[in-house]
């Protein structure tokens, strides 16, 4: 980039020091999780953005926005960088806008609504929450580092969605405050309906400078490992105390094996060739769910109260995305898929695709409750990598056989499951980023005005 686009961005927000330019440190903030993906992998090494800026506040957000506008400089906003989807890779170069240091809880509202800045790390507000006797609806396996904002932005669901289903669901976010991309950029407060314009839209649409988020009422929980002889057997209890309304649940996992045997931390909880369900269960309901445990001929590899983020073990730290994370540690052939499986017919999907597929797709189930309160069996498959043709191959029959993928293969937002069909998203990205400069690339159906971009195209 320019110097001189540098020093501007240094006058805008009047501190050099939160614009940063040093290669290490713009390459580091220019990464997420992307290599999930060997197909991602391809496309996305080597992109980069040109220099770091760190806003404390919407106003300082509003000048660098309007500089960058003024100067066709693209923008992308950063979390913590812990997408899997490339979705905080600039395409174009430009800033990397690290919202990280937006990092402060305003308020826990007496009426359950957590006010926020976007920087704010998950599993701080989960712990301030718990001291106002409130918790996260849902979040990420990544709660410790990922932010509120980054979720909002790119996150769907995780621990607590087979209570509350995922952030898009139950108005769990009750609000949003975003700065526009325009000559003069606005604040504007999105509030009920609105809030899905900005949800999961990548930050191609606005910079959310603001969060109203509701919780729920904390519950004192516990976590327990179950082993089963037969997957068979595991899922049939996971999916009764899952769609059981009297069992008060927040985590319901089921890995066949061999996936246990990739959770090297824990691994004495696994015994060999067995099949794992691993419970947060209120602790009032831990010996009944130990008891129905071993009615279903089970056996409890662990149990015990749940202190809270830093219980040790940390089952969240083996679930949803991060078992993948454990199977690429053990094969980097390992990568993934996300599926919604339909709940009257899970089991013959399940058997149509391990006749198909045999070992190369591994079960890996998370149920959630969707957006009409019914909790459905989902899945994050562990699926065993050789070409983008195979993997293709095995999306081409989730859809034949009714399986929905949430495609975790693709750079756009279109293209992974949570673009909205009602097309929200996008006629929000015309009204606010009409230049197409907030992380170009990354919504494809949009066209911008032309513009001759200040950064260079990498
Ligand atoms: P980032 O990666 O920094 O950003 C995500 C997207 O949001 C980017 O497009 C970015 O441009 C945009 N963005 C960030 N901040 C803003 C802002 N202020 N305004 C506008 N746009 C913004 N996801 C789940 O949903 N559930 C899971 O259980 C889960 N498990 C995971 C496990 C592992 C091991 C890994 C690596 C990832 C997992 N993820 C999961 C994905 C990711 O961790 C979450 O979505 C997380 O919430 C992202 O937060 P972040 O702060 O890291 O966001």
């Amino acid at each position: 980039m320019d110097s001189k686009y540098i020093s501007g961005l240094r006058i805008a927000i009047g501190d050099s020091s939160r614009v940063i330019s040093n290669p290490q440190i713009v390459e580091q903030l220019s990464r997420d999780f992307y290599w999930y993906s060997p197909v991602l992998r391809k496309q996305l090494d080597g992109k980069l953005g040109e220099v770091v800026v760190q806003p404390l506040d919407a106003a300082e957000v509003q000048k660098v926005l309007r500089y960058c506008h003024s100067n066709n400089l693209p923008v992308t906003a950063r979390g913590a960088g812990t997408g899997n989807y490339g979705q905080a890779v600039p395409l174009e170069g430009g800033v990397v806008l690290d919202l990280s240091r937006m990092d402060r809880i305003e308020a826990i509202q007496p009426q359950g609504v957590a006010v926020c800045q976007p920087g704010v790390r998950l599993g701080e507000l989960e712990n301030e929450g718990r001291k106002a006797g409130l918790e996260l609806r849902c979040y990420p396996s990544t709660i410790i580092k990922a932010s509120v904002g980054g979720f909002l932005g790119g996150g769907s669901g995780g621990i607590g969605s087979v209570a509350h289903g995922i952030l898009r669901d139950f108005q769990t976010v009750r609000a949003i405050e975003v700065v526009t991309m325009e000559a003069e950029p606005r604040i504007v407060l999105l509030e009920g309906e609105a809030v899905h314009e900005i949800l999961h839209a990548w930050g191609t649409n606005g910079i959310i400078t603001r969060i109203w988020l509701a919780l729920t009422p904390a519950v004192d929980w516990s976590q327990c490992i179950v082993a089963f002889d037969t997957f068979g057997a595991a899922f049939d209890l996971s999916e009764k105390i899952a769609i059981g309304p009297g069992w008060t649940k927040r985590l319901v996992t089921v890995f066949e094996w061999p996936i246990p045997s990739f959770f090297t931390p824990i691994r004495q909880y696994a015994p060999e060739g067995k099949t794992l369900i691993f419970f947060m269960i209120a602790s009032s309901q831990r010996a009944e769910l130990e008891a129905a445990a071993q009615v279903a001929g089970g056996t409890i590899t662990h149990s015990g109260i749940y202190p809270g983020l830093n219980a040790r073990p940390l089952l969240s730290d083996y679930t949803w995305n991060h078992t993948t994370l454990w199977a690429m540690r053990s094969d980097e052939a390992y990568t993934y898929l996300q599926c919604g499986f339909n709940p009257d017919t899970v089991r013959e999907q399940m058997r149509q695709l391990r006749e198909r597929f045999g070992q190369e797709f591994l079960f890996h189930m998370e149920f959630m409750k969707n957006g009409e309160g019914r909790v459905i069996p989902g899945a994050i498959p562990v699926v065993y990598y050789t070409t983008e043709e195979r993997l293709n191959e095995m999306i081409d029959f989730c859809h034949e056989i009714g399986v929905f993928v949430a495609n975790p293969h693709v750079n756009n937002v279109e293209g992974g499951g949570r673009y909205r069909d009602d097309n929200v998203q996008l006629l929000a990205k015309q009204r606010y980023d009409p230049k197409g400069l907030l992380n170009p690339g990354k919504m494809i159906t949009f066209h911008s005005e032309s513009r001759t971009a200040g950064a260079t195209k990498k």
